[in-house]
């Protein structure tokens, strides 16, 4: 974040969490051994709600964006070397992280990835993001969302590290979410990265905005956790760090 970090929320939200809803499974990411499904492609005016709005300080560049997604990589990578070599571990890295813009550019274990998403790829120990549905909910819900957004995904790359494997998504993405926030308090605690006024508030904004339908049921293939179940482990995690997110 450094200075960066500093975004306000821009306006309205209800097209991104269409934007989410829609792009449905693993939204905000998600361990695929076998490469995401296919879904279907959301209506187009949802899909990248606000992309062709520019703010007036010129800030939200996909230029910036992707300069931004970078800290918050390199921060990542520094907090997980540090929670991993405190228990005597070495870390190894997540291997790349690749944006894209078309669907099919990017596959996992064979399976083409559809837009509007992000996922951790197991396969290829890759995290990838449909940058311009990213740049989208950046303009929308401020830089937060993007360390929010990495951080889950980076969260699945170190789930797959330590072996976890949870019976049911739910447990792994909510598991994942109290990672990401372990690492966003953390990383704040040690001064990696600098919270500014609005970033808590982006991170419930965004957290709300990526919680299942109520109607989806907890077991699930696919769930991810209600907004307010998605909300509690994140900030579980972002208060009292790893220990509060049952690593084992
Ligand atoms: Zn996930």
């Amino acid at each position: 974040m450094t200075a960066r970090w500093v975004r306000r929320p821009r306006g309205p939200l209800a097209g991104l969490v269409a934007a989410m809803v829609l792009a449905g499974g693993c939204v905000v990411g998600g361990v695929s051994e076998s490469g995401p499904q296919s879904r279907p492609e959301p209506p187009r005016q949802s899909a990248a709600p606000g992309a062709e709005r520019t703010r007036a300080d010129g800030s939200t560049s996909v230029a910036e964006f992707k300069e931004d997604f970078a800290v918050a990589v390199e921060k990542a990578e520094v907090y997980w070397a540090e929670q991993f070599r405190a228990s005597g571990r070495r870390f190894q890295p997540i291997r790349r992280v690749v944006p894209y813009q078309r669907e099919g550019e990017v596959s996992c274990g064979g399976q083409a990835l559809p837009r509007n998403n992000a996922v951790y790829c197991s396969a290829g120990d890759f995290i990838a993001y449909d940058v311009r549905w990213s740049v989208a909910a950046f303009r929308q819900v401020g830089d937060a969302f993007l360390y929010y957004l990495l951080g889950h995904e980076y969260a699945h790359g170190v789930q797959v590290r330590l072996g976890i494997r949870y019976s049911f998504t739910i447990q792994q993405e909510l598991q994942a979410d109290c990672m990401a926030g372990a690492y966003l308090g953390g990383s704040i605690r040690s001064r990696q990265l600098t919270l500014e006024d609005g970033d808590l508030e982006e991170f419930r904004e965004g957290l709300l905005a990526v919680g299942d339908d109520p109607d989806q049921p907890w077991f699930a293939e696919g769930a991810h956790g209600t907004a307010e179940q998605r909300t509690d482990s994140f900030f579980r995690g972002y208060e009292k760090g790893l220990s509060a997110c049952d690593l084992g």
